[in-house]
Parts: structure tokens; C-alpha cells; sequence
């Protein structure tokens, strides 16, 4: 460990033992790994595997936006108290992979989407992160994931692999589900327009023509020949409905339903998918099969409505 690390370390338990006590007793409790994930899908894959022999948490919050996350003060302490770190890879979570990769140094930090480069290179350095939204890659992540947890605790080497197992059963399910629905779509209007470009991986797998105002980053800014572009499209495809994402501005997609409407044509709001974050804890959206079925039922039924 560096010296300024272990001085980021005994700063950040003295502000702990001052002021967080209660969170740390939450996090340690005996004999479980504390592990923070970036993501919620992330944290629910993990969740899965480890079933009740770890405390899990999410450092992104619903409605967050990775490409564009900076780490507090407060997220810096857990991801120093973290007993092992899970994120997605791949570029998703912009500045904090440097935080996360720094920590590889001192603990086990594993970006579950590293091992299906193979499967996903755009060209030679850009990697599209969205993985969740295909759920057969989604399924390889967590199967790598798994294997990481065994290696890592190999105390609880069958209980994980008894978990991961049955959770890739489910998604192997929803993955069927996911194509079943999106066959009921009329093929000439299974386009999915949203305000950046996260859902290429779903396009891919389930036969959907996808556009984004934005590119894989919702860090790079869109532009008014982006937007005319895409209003000439809706206009030329007759396009019903455009998407708008939980964890995105919607400035982005008025300003095409603006130029839609003074050309003449109607388009609405299909609804809200999440993208980049899951549902609000607790309900069904909050996790990755019920967000999943969430934003494919919302497609379906804005493209197949009268
Ligand atoms: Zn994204």
C-alpha cells in the first residue's frame, strides 16, 4: 500500500470511528465479506450468488448515471472498507475505474463484464459496457462472477455455485420471455429510439433496430445535426414512439419530439426505461429480471398501440 493510500486508510477509519459507527457494525458483520458494487445490476447479480453469506451494497443509486459518476468523500470510505469490489468494466463507470483499479493493488476488485471482450469488441479499443441488455451476456458475466466468488471464499465454493446456477436458470427464462415479447411487436415497427445509445446489445439479440441520440457515453454532448437527423428517421419510418431512460435527461429527446411536431408528424413518449440504473430498492424494477421486464413490456406495448 502507498503511503498516501494508508493515509487516506487511517484518515478515513478515524472519520468511521467518529461518525459512522453504526454503518460500519452494518457492513462487518463476522464472517462475511463486505462487497461494493458500482451498479445495481451489478449488486443484484452478486447478491444472487452470495445469497445471505455476504452484505452487498450498490454505490449507485437509482436514477444515477455511471459515465458520469464521481465518488464522494462518503463513497471513498466504502470502497476503502470493502472487503472485495465488483463493477461492471468496460468503461461503463468513466472516472471511478481508476479509484477501483488503484485498489486492485490492496484487494479483490473484478469487473465482471472483462471476460466477453471477446464476444463484444466494437473495433480494436472501444468496447460497448451496456452488457445487461442482453441477457445471454448478462448470463456470462455472472458466470464469470461466480467463479471469481469461489475462488475468492472457497468456504462457500458449492453455496455459490448452487446460487449462480439457479440464477442463470431465471435468466435463461427471461432471456426466452424477453425474445417471445418482442416477436408480438409488427417486425417493420420494432424500433427502439431512446436518448443514448444503451441498447445495442438488446437490438442485437432480439432482432430490434435501435437508435440513440447520444453515443455509448452520455458523456459526449448531442448536437443539432444529431437531432434532425434522427427527426428526419422518425419522419421517413413513421416511428410511433421514442423512449426516455430513468438515468438520462429527457432535454435531449423533447428537442427531437419538438422538431417532429413542426415538421408536421406525431411521436410520443413511449414511457421510461431504465438504462443505466435499476428501479427505486424494494420493488419490482429494483431488480435486474423485474427492470428487465419492465422496459420490455413498456416497448412492446408503445410500438404494437393504435
Ligand atoms: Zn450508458
Amino acid at each position: 500500500m502507498g503511503k498516501i493510500d494508508s493515509l487516506l486508510l487511517a484518515a478515513c477509519c478515524l472519520i468511521c470511528c467518529l461518525s459512522c459507527q453504526q454503518t460500519a457494525i452494518e457492513r462487518n458483520e463476522p464472517g462475511k465479506p463486505y462487497i461494493l458494487a458500482t451498479t445495481g445490476m451489478v449488486a443484484d447479480m452478486v447478491q444472487h450468488i452470495t445469497g445471505d453469506s455476504a452484505i452487498v451494497e450498490a454505490l449507485m443509486r437509482p436514477g444515477v448515471d455511471p459515465h458520469l459518476y464521481k465518488a464522494s468523500q462518503g463513497d471513498l470510505r466504502k470502497i476503502l472498507d470493502a472487503d472485495y469490489l465488483f463493477y461492471n468494466g468496460l468503461h461503463l463507470e468513466g472516472k471511478l475505474a481508476s479509484i477501483l483499479e488503484k485498489q486492485a493493488r490492496v484487494k479483490p476488485v473484478v469487473a465482471v463484464g472483462d471476460g466477453l471482450k471477446r464476444l463484444i469488441k466494437i473495433n480494436e479499443t472501444t468496447y460497448d459496457p451496456h452488457i445487461w441488455f442482453d441477457v445471454s451476456l448478462w448470463k456470462a458475466a455472472t458466470a464469470n462472477a461466480a467463479r471469481q466468488l469461489v475462488a475468492l471464499d472457497s468456504a462457500n465454493a458449492a453455496y455459490y455455485q448452487a446460487n449462480a446456477h439457479r440464477y442463470m436458470e431465471a435468466l435463461d427464462s427471461l432471456d426466452i420471455w424477453v425474445q417471445a415479447r418482442i416477436n408480438t411487436i409488427p417486425p417493420a415497427k420494432r424500433v427502439l429510439i431512446t436518448a443514448h445509445d444503451a441498447f445495442s446489445y438488446f437490438g442485437r439479440a432480439y432482432g430490434v433496430e435501435v437508435r440513440g441520440l447520444q453515443g455509448i457515453s452520455t458523456v459526449s454532448e448531442f448536437g443539432l445535426r444529431d437531432v434532425s437527423s434522427l427527426v428526419d428517421y422518425i419522419m421517413a419510418q413513421g416511428i410511433p414512439a421514442v423512449f426516455v431512460e430513468s438515468s438520462v435527461s429527457d432535454r435531449s429527446l423533447k428537442a427531437v419530439l419538438t422538431g417532429v411536431r413542426q415538421r408536421g408528424g406525431t411521436v410520443r413518449i413511449g414511457g421510461d426505461l431504465f438504462s443505466d440504473a435499476m428501479g427505486a430498492e424494494g420493488t419490482v424494477e429494483g431488480t435486474y429480471i423485474g427492470m428487465v421486464k419492465h422496459n420490455v413490456n413498456t416497448i412492446v406495448v408503445a410500438l404494437t398501440e393504435k
